[in-house]
């Protein structure tokens, strides 16, 4: 491929490149500000949903803490009711059965109601293995606290004697006539609603629930963190960050992010209940709860890089189809045109509508073209004819005879004829001139060129000037006899137009013919053969003029012979 065929196709490329590389930034402009805005606003979501879910557990801790408190408050009005009445029973004996018919059946908070005497042993219960089996509280210290105090005590948590499940003993003084007659009710708060509640919390992924007490023992756990309880609790080290925030604000409950010891990062919602020290703790593994939003967020990028393929291509197919075609088809149209085809016509159903009228101003322009290609070439031919044309004598130039020399030359060649050729030269037209001036001698040129044009006409020959005020006449197919023949019919017919001539001899306008005949297979060239009928010109001179000499011997007639003789 030659060098400039590989730069035209090179800016080709550049210029279709061009087109195509900025309908495709156009489609990337309008689809990448959508996408991008769509994936911020996922980003967005995905902030807002971890908040919402701090929020949302943040609640239901407060919400489970408060629910304790009633439950207290409720268990401390019903120990106190109990209180009254075993001590009014006691006066009648048979206090114990007395209480325990008057206790509501369906209390779900309290599991077991127990009367312990002032020594701690249980004297009374609605779990009547605890009489049983003497059970004594004594050693405990909501117990002894009751006792002292009068008022009501809430345990810390802890795990129960009777049923060992984590539990709240609630406790509260009954006082006896005298003070060794002084019992304490004591109540085993349930903690399984905690539990239960729970439950709504610990059946998300990524979440933990826990009631713990102060030393961060599991109390209480949703039913698939069931093995957590009575253990400590997992990720023990957020006690501390919890404890510092709630020293700090003085608040009871928050929210809060802490980096846990496994790298999570853990948004809390924590709530203290009051009177126990004990604290419901919700933690949510970030990562996991935007999980669901990043993965939105992938889903989006993968959209986005689809929908901005989908845009490159159509905007390619969109370039291909409505712009490089057609500049493609008007390209080969005008082409073709430059080869001068000028039928060349682009398909107008692969053209789009917007391009025919260009298509149109092309046909237009091609029509123009092919009419001023016309108007050349026949303005072409005719300088051409001009150019071969002596205008003084109407006849060919030296020009235009040498061109009709080569042709019979050639033709002559080929089929083995002869090929006369006659050199006439007025004589001693300097002299005419000089007599009559120069517009004469123009006149006398004119007359002499319409005499040869004549003959020419009569012998099938070809007549031209062949420069000032010299003749030519090409002879085909002539040979030296009858080239010798035409040569004085020149001579006699030049005598016969009488011009005079004041300075000649002859007295009137007369002219040398040399006369030169042959094969051009003889001869090398055409030149060959003027040289040949000049030289007999100059012979025809040199013999004293108004004479017809042949190439290479010499003859002469009628009035020539005379006038040398003369
Ligand atoms: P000879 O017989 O030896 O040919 O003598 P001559 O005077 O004809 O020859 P020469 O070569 O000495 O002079 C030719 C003259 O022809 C000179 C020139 O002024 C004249 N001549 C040539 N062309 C033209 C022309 O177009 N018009 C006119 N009026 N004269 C011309
Ligand atoms: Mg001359
Ligand atoms: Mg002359």
């Amino acid at each position: 491929m030659s060098r400039i065929s590989i730069n035209r196709n090179k800016a080709k490329l550049r210029g279709v490149l061009g087109i195509r590389a900025r309908l495709v930034l156009l489609a990337l402009i309008l689809v990448g500000p959508l996408m991008a805005e769509r994936i911020r606003a996922l980003d967005a979501t995905r902030s807002q949903q971890i908040a919402q879910a701090a929020r949302d557990f943040a609640s239901v801790a407060r919400h489970s803490a408060e629910a304790q408190q009633e439950v207290f408050a409720s268990v401390e009005a019903v120990l106190k009711s109990s209180a009254y009445i075993y001590t009014s029973a006691a006066q009648v004996n048979g206090s114990c059965a007395i209480m325990r018919a008057s206790l509501r059946g369906d209390m779900p908070w309290i599991r077991s109601l127990t009367v312990a005497g002032k020594d701690g042993t249980a004297q009374c219960s609605t779990w009547p293995d605890a009489v049983e089996q003497g059970l004594s509280f004594g050693d405990r210290p909501y117990f002894k606290k009751a006792l002292e105090s009068g008022q009501f005590v809430v345990s810390d948590y802890l795990f129960s004697r009777m049923t060992n499940q984590p539990t709240v003993m609630a406790a509260y003084l009954a006082p006896g006539l005298t003070r060794d007659d002084d019992a304490v009710i004591l109540a085993a708060v349930n903690l399984d609603w905690m539990a239960k509640l729970m439950d709504n919390l610990g059946s998300r992924p990524g979440v933990t629930a826990v009631l713990v007490d102060q030393a961060g023992t599991v109390l209480a756990a949703p039913a698939n963190q069931k093995a957590a309880i009575g253990r400590p609790m997992a990720y023990l080290e957020m006690l501390p960050v919890i404890a510092a925030h709630t020293r700090n604000s003085d608040r009871r409950m928050g929210s809060l992010s802490i980096a846990a010891d496994d790298g999570t990062q853990r948004a809390v919602s924590f709530a203290t209940i009051p009177d126990t020290g004990a604290q419901l703790i919700v933690s949510i593994d970030e990562a996991q709860v935007s999980a669901v939003a990043d993965h939105e967020i992938r889903t989006a990028y993968l959209q986005l890089g689809l929908v901005c393929l989908f845009a490159l291509l159509g905007a390619l197919v969109v370039a291909e189809r409505l712009i490089i075609r057609p500049i493609q088809l008007l390209e080969t149209m005008a082409e073709r045109f430059g080869q001068g085809d000028w039928s060349a016509r682009a398909a107008r159903n692969r053209l789009p509508a917007e391009f025919i009228p260009l298509a149109r101003a092309f046909y237009g322009m091609a029509a123009k073209l092919r009419g001023r290609e016309r108007e050349l070439r026949a303005s072409n031919e005719q300088l051409t004819v001009l150019a071969s044309i002596d205008m003084l004598s109407g006849l060919a130039n030296r020009r235009g005879f040498q061109g009709r020399l080569d042709f019979e030359w050639l033709k002559a060649q080929q089929s083995g004829d002869d090929l006369a050729l006659l050199m006439i030269d007025v004589d001693h037209f300097k002299l005419f001139n000089d007599t009559y001036g120069h517009p004469e001698g123009d006149a006398c040129l004119a007359r002499v060129g319409e005499a040869l044009a004549g003959l020419a006409n009569h012998t099938s020959g070809f007549a031209g000037r062949y420069g000032g005020e010299e003749f030519c006449l090409l002879l085909p197919n002539t040979d030296t006899a009858r080239a010798i023949q035409v040569g004085e019919m020149v001579r006699a017919a030049i005598w016969a137009l009488g011009v005079p001539h004041a300075t000649s001899a002859y007295q009137q306008v007369t002219v040398s013919v040399g006369v030169a005949s042959a094969t051009p297979i003889q001869l090398e060239q055409a030149k060959d053969l003027i040289e040949a009928a000049d030289a007999a010109l100059y012979a025809a001179k040199r013999r004293g003029r108004n004479a017809v000499v042949e190439h290479g011997f010499v003859r002469t007639f009628g009035t020539a012979v005379v006038s040398l003789a003369g």
